[in-house]
């Protein structure tokens, strides 16, 4: 079991996590592109239960995805970072965004997601496998 940890750039929310994570990805999907001003999102997805909010409630934000799903998106209210979101698809999951891990360099990405939505300049790791939507 590992545990690891992350925060917001303002720091008003923190969150532990444990347990190895089980699948990360890089996601190219349109959706993604907004939260992270363009390129793709690199995220782990992770059961909601090993999540622990150790400090302050994140603002949320429900849309529907690309696939026709509904979302909620999990962000600072005050600095505006995306930390994690939840699908209809996914019940029970998290999908947690890298860029608020305390250590970033943990993260591995193990497929490409949604590459049809990819910008022409998005870089796409030709060693790892794709998949133009979600994986089934
Ligand atoms: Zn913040
Ligand atoms: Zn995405």
């Amino acid at each position: 079991m590992s545990t690891f940890s992350g925060a917001c750039l303002c720091g008003r929310i923190r969150y532990e996590v444990s347990g190895e994570p089980p699948t990360s990805y890089s996601c190219h999907c349109r959706d993604c592109q907004y939260i992270t001003g363009g390129a793709p999102n690199s995220a782990i997805y992770i059961p909601k239960a090993v999540l622990t909010l150790s400090k302050g409630e994140p603002s949320s934000y429900r849309s529907r995805s690309d696939s026709g799903a509904e979302k909620t998106l999990f962000f600072c209210g005050n600095c505006g970072t995306h930390l994690f979101g939840e699908s209809e698809l996914f019940p029970g999951a998290l999908v947690l965004k890298v860029g608020s891990l305390d250590d970033p360099g943990v993260f591995q990405s193990t497929m490409s997601v949604w590459v049809s939505s990819a910008q022409a300049w998005h870089y796409i790791d030709p060693d790892l496998p794709r998949h133009d939507k979600a994986p089934a």
